[in-house]
């Protein structure tokens, strides 16, 4: 079987490390780690630039919370961390 592409380019951006032109991608079909894990990323950006430390960037308002209970916990810590921000800051 020949191997398939995970992902599809949909346009271009700028590396926010190297100033660079960079592949926005989306994914074709996710995969079971994709599926089993809290969260994935729908598009990210790949750098082409061998000489930058960066070679994907990822975007939080990209991230996409899996219906399942690794993401249900997740979102509780998520929660936490946000209530005991909340707490220091009213301290
Ligand atoms: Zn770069």
């Amino acid at each position: 079987m020949p191997k398939q592409k995970k992902y599809t380019v949909t346009g271009e951006g700028i590396c926010h490390n190297c100033g660079g032109k960079t592949q926005k991608r989306e994914h074709v079909a996710l995969t079971d780690r994709q599926v089993r894990a809290p969260f994935y990323y729908s598009k990210w950006f790949y750098c082409y630039n061998p000489n930058c430390k960066t070679t994907t960037i990822m975007h939080d308002e990209d991230r996409v919370l899996n219906n399942n209970s690794a993401s249900r916990q997740f979102k509780d810590y998520q929660e936490d961390q946000l209530t005991l921000d909340f707490i220091r800051n009213i301290k």
